[in-house]
């Protein structure tokens, strides 16, 4: 793969154009983006070598679409029409059953494979770029049956040449589980951030008294507004039934608080403790 167009020189878009490049410098990496200065950014940082336009990726070999959900079901259907009939189409978003929707008609779906890297950092933009994001981190592939056997098999040659690990999932059970395992997190994370903001009104005490704990727990309130609404938009229902289980478990234990019973207090956190082990599994 010779030239690769990366659409959404961000922090995924421009992670994936840094490791690949590592990989083979032989490779040309043309950016595509809606902003000019981020496209500025990305060539100033060398995360990409050319900038490019949309019309361009009739050109690419391969395309990474790094973009928000919602635009990435806006524009992938036109990135398929402009495409060659050789190239690979991936797209990254932490979405997948509307993403997978929009195009399953398309005459070149089988140029298509829909991917979620699960790596990342609360930062965007092409400055959080960075090399090794990927690096011994899962990668969910969806309806991998539907994309053509020999661009399947350069796109995991890609992804294990980076360090990932491969998970097959169908579209709905991506978004069921991502929105325990992310979209949930993030929103209390958000919350979290809120309420402090609201109860500590002078900032000075809230950054004097910030703790390790407090500082990873609240890490998640720093991402993109601009990523993460059409992320909540898109896996609503999913997101929603998390939120009514994660209420629960909020309002029992501040029932627990009132009856002043610290004997099961205590016992629920004994309990999530186990997360631990499942956590040392995965790692
Ligand atoms: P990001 O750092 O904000 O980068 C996205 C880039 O795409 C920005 O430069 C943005 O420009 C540009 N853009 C937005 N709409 C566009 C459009 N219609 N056409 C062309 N460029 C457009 O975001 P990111 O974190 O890399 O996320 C990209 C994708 O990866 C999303 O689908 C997200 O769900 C997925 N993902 C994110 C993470 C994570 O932890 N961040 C992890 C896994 C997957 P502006 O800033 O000017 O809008």
């Amino acid at each position: 793969m010779k030239k690769i167009y990366v659409i959404g020189v961000g922090l995924i878009g421009g992670s994936l154009a840094l490791d690949i490049k590592k990989l083979d410098n032989s490779v040309t990496i043309y950016g595509v983006d809606k902003s000019d200065e981020h496209l500025d950014l990305a060539l100033a940082e060398n995360v990409i070598d050319k900038k490019a336009t949309l019309e361009d990726i009739k050109e690419a070999d391969l395309v990474i679409v790094s973009i928000p959900v919602d635009a990435t079901v806006k524009l992938l259907p036109t990135i398929l029409d402009l495409v060659s009939d050789d190239a690979l189409v991936i797209d990254v978003g932490s979405t997948k059953e509307d993403i997978c929707l929009a195009v399953e008609e398309h005459p070149k779906r089988r140029n298509f494979l829909a991917t979620h890297p699960i790596a990342g950092t609360e930062f965007s933009g092409p400055t959080a770029a960075i090399y090794g994001l990927f690096n011994g981190k899962t990668n969910i592939i969806c309806e991998v049956e539907e994309t053509t056997f020999k661009l399947q098999e350069k796109a995991l040659k890609m992804f294990t040449d980076i360090g990932m690990r491969i998970r097959y999932m169908k579209p709905k059970s991506h978004d069921k589980h991502i929105a325990y395992m992310s979209h949930l997190s993030h929103i209390s994370s958000f919350m979290l951030g809120k309420t402090v903001i609201e109860q500590e009104k002078n900032e000075r005490d809230i950054f004097d008294m910030a703790g390790s704990g407090f500082e990873s727990t609240v890490r998640l309130a720093k991402s993109s507004p601009e990523m993460w609404t059409p992320i909540f938009e898109q896996n609503k229902t999913n997101v929603i039934k998390t939120l009514e289980e994660y209420i629960q478990n909020l309002t029992h234990f501040k029932e627990l608080m009132e009856k002043q019973d610290f004997e099961s207090i205590n016992q629920e956190m004994k309990d999530t403790n186990y997360i631990k082990q499942i956590l040392k599994g995965i790692a």
